[in-house]
């Protein structure tokens, strides 16, 4: 047993520090304790044990004691963390608070109060994340007298499914559910039952177990070639590139069955869990309910209970978003990044971290399969598969008989408005509105901004309405009577008069989802139009929009980028996008990609069911690389394009990339820090020899946010230069900048 521990802290210094541990104890790799530090109490997590204090230390203080009984993190993943840390050059104490349930709530109290926890002394059991929920369940047919109203619209629901639970019903009925529950069973007509379930909405309703289909050729070579990896308990890595609607879920159920039957546990990532409801459904139709769905809702508890079942071996199976990356998985066998492409699996604060490098990294470590699946790869992804990093599969085809939809790109400036007049319905998205209408038949509008007009525009002095924290214009939002900004939420009622120049001249310019919806609902009259973006939906709403979809009680759905996740929806043939050429619009070398992305995804919930799809991309750039090939579902003609492109002005995946930022309320501190991280930058022989080259320093895209002031530069180059120079940059950020907060992002995504 040694006598010394060392802890990390979550405190910006790059090292640990060492504590004596009292007598009689013991704490194991991975354990949160309680240590003093400066006269305050800080939780760190022990990451090594020794049996002297480091040489030159003169006082060491004693650990405090323990704050759980089992140590947060296993082994494997303590190791995975640390290597982590040093890849993005973040102080390993932030990073294992980062991926750490919170610390539980007596803890906290107890370190503010003073009172350190006793030797050996645990905290108080905390109550299991379950709550007791009642269930009905139809019984034989009795005869129904006089029933009422929402009676019977529990038994039409009872009718429709095995059981329903009262949290169900009473999103329906509201408040009276339980009685009206209780009078069916007094009747006979319903069994009640109780039952302890995990409080979260994944698991409010009971879902039909299914069995697997046949698989297809195309899925069938990639399922044996990952089972054979699996077998062979070697790791390796692949990109599984299949079309939309492919059918590459189920060859993560395959992939995930074989792991589960070898005792091997697995981890699946997705852009964000509350959009993807019907891919937790059938992973619990396919594995009943021993999964850990790790996602936001989750309360502290619930997360912290999913953690410690899923570090005792009771959960093998854990489902969430980025930071399901550091989910404690036992055994670690497989680990599925779904959309790997998706922008949402990088970290943009604190700890920076891309949560789909990181899984490649986790799975090596882990001896364990990595796949990441998408329909329109990376092209970082797509050319480390060309590079064999990883191994590539595709399905070509989609898995049911459906072929990919048709595709028109309809030019804005030739076809200025349709039959209603609106510059932005133009006649043959209006033609294809009406077809898909009159065949009974749903139509998904996408268009990437959320509000009534972007922003409210003076006709006198051009100037519009901005945010007073941030140098973004407000966005209307008609509905509520009020503008708002997108980034730091602050909100206002429209002005009566232009605050640059105080005529009363304010129009609204642009269009946003709330006006397109409300167009649309009058010039379809009496079609039904239902949105789907951040103001509509939240959480268990999206379920609900798409359910209603799926049931055929909405005709229309427009949305943001919220439509052209992964839902399946068979009965949607017509996909128009109002605006193709938006995101191209970005400052970032990834526009292209991105709107490539889009383009093609949301184009793939078209046709999905019996009848063929069609879409419609309306543009001003009809010509551009990225609508085109999108246009032509043909991923690897955009993929040469970009490529050559990249090649040409050195961006990634030629050379990598480190953003440096800066951002502070004084504007010229905030400028001069950044100059000063720049100047450390420019000593590096790389920055005259070539092999590093600099952008900036210069003001963000956005250069004012939340009353911040904000500026970068950009490093790229060859991979060992520039980590010297970032790590160099990191310890003089270390030793701390006054007010200003600077940061060092390897491989950045974001570019405002
Ligand atoms: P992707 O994840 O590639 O978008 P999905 O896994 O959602 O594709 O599959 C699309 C549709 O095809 C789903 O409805 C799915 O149930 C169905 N499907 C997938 N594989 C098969 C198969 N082998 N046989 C029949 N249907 C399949
Ligand atoms: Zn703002």
């Amino acid at each position: 047993m040694s006598d010394f521990v060392d802890i990390s802290l979550p405190v910006p210094l790059r090292r640990a520090f060492t504590y004596r541990v009292p007598e009689g104890a013991s704490y194991a790799l991975g354990a949160r304790v309680a240590v003093p530090f400066h006269r305050r109490k800080l939780a760190g997590f022990v990451v090594g044990h020794r049996d002297a204090p480091p040489e030159g230390v003169e006082r060491v203080f004693r650990v405090a004691g323990p704050l759980e009984r089992e140590p947060v993190f296993p082994a494997e993943l303590l190791a995975f963390l640390d290597e982590a840390a040093r890849y993005y050059l973040h102080p390993l104490g932030e990073v294992l608070r980062a991926a750490a349930p919170a610390l539980p709530k007596g803890a906290m109290k107890r370190l503010r109060e003073g009172g350190f926890l006793e030797e050996g002394e645990a905290l108080p059991g905390r109550a299991v994340a379950t709550i007791l929920e009642l269930f009905a369940h139809r019984t034989e047919a009795l005869p129904e007298k006089r029933l009422g109203s929402r009676q019977k619209e529990a038994l039409a629901l009872l009718d429709e499914r095995r059981e329903l639970a009262l949290g169900e019903l009473r999103d329906r009925i509201g408040p009276s559910a339980r009685n009206v529950l209780k009078a069916l069973a007094k009747r006979g007509l319903v069994e009640l039952e109780e039952r302890e379930i995990l409080k979260d909405p994944f698991f409010g309703k009971p879902i039909e177990r299914d069995a697997p289909p046949e698989l297809n050729e195309a899925q069938r070579v990639a399922v044996e070639r990952m089972r054979g990896a699996l077998e062979a308990e070697e790791p390796a890595s692949f990109l599984l590139h299949g079309v939309t609607g492919s059918g590459k879920t189920e060859v993560y159920l395959h992939v995930i069955e074989s792991a589960r039957q070898r005792g091997r546990g697995a981890l699946l990532l997705v852009p964000e869990i509350a959009l993807t409801p019907q891919l937790v459904s059938r992973f619990r139709a396919r594995f009943g309910d021993g999964i850990a769905v790790l996602h936001s809702a989750l309360g502290e508890r619930e997360r912290d209970e999913a953690w410690r079942r899923l570090r005792r071996g009771e959960l093998t199976l854990a489902v969430g978003a980025r930071s399901a990356l550091f989910a404690p998985v036992p055994n670690l066998g497989v680990i599925v990044v779904d959309e790997e492409h998706d922008p949402s699996f990088k970290q943009e604060e604190g700890f920076r971290y891309h949560a789909r490098d990181m899984a490649l990294l986790r799975a090596h470590r882990a001896g364990a399969v990595c796949i990441l699946g998408s329909a329109t790869p990376s092209v970082e992804s797509f050319r480390g598969a060309e590079e064999g990093r990883l191994e590539l599969l595709s399905l070509p085809e989609r898995a049911t008989s459906q072929r990919l939809p048709e595709v028109e790109v309809v030019d804005l400036r030739r076809h200025r408005h349709g039959p209603s007049g609106h510059h932005l319905i133009t006649g043959p998205l209006h033609q294809g509105i009406e077809a898909a209408l009159e065949a009974g038949e749903q139509c998904i509008l996408f268009l990437n901004r959320r509000g009534f007009a972007p922003s409210q525009r003076c006709g006198s002095c051009g100037a519009a309405v901005e945010c007073p924290s941030c140098s973004v214009a407000l966005t209307e939002h008609r509905a509520v009577g009020e503008l708002r900004c997108h980034y730091c939420d602050f909100r206002r009622p429209p002005p009566a008069r232009c605050p640059t120049c105080g005529a009363a001249d304010l129009a609204p310019l642009g269009l946003g989802t709330e006006q397109l919806e409300q167009t649309l609902a009058e010039l379809f009259s009496p079609a039904r139009v239902a949105r789907l973006d951040r103001d509509t939906a939240t959480g268990k709403t999206v379920e609900a929009v798409l359910d209603r979809l799926r049931q055929g009680e909405v005709d229309i759905l427009v949305g943001t980028q919220m439509v052209t996740k992964g839902h399946d929806l068979p009965g949607v043939t017509l996909v128009g996008v109002i605006l193709a050429d938006q995101s191209l619009a970005f400052p970032d070398f990834r526009a292209g990609e991105r709107t490539f992305q889009l383009l093609a995804q949301v184009a793939g919930r078209a046709g999905r069911g019996e009848r063929p799809g069609r879409v419609c991309f309306q543009t001003f750039q009809p010509d551009h690389p990225a609508i085109r090939a999108a246009a032509a579902h043909d991923y690897e003609r955009f993929y040469m394009a970009e490529l050559a492109e990249r090649r040409e002005l050195g961006y990634p995946p030629f050379g990598r990339m480190v953003a440096v930022r800066a951002d502070g309320v004084d504007e010229q501190r905030t400028r001069r820090v950044l100059e000063e991280l720049a100047s450390i930058a420019r000593r590096h022989p790389g920055l005259r020899d070539g092999t590093l080259s600099i952008q900036g320093p210069a003001p963000a895209p956005i250069a004012r946010l939340r009353n911040r002031w904000r500026f970068r530069f950009l490093l790229r180059g060859e991979r060992k230069p520039l980590r010297q120079v970032a790590a160099a940059l990191a310890a003089r950020i270390d030793e701390g900048l006054g007010p200003v907060r600077a940061s060092v992002d390897v491989d950045p995504v974001s570019m405002l």
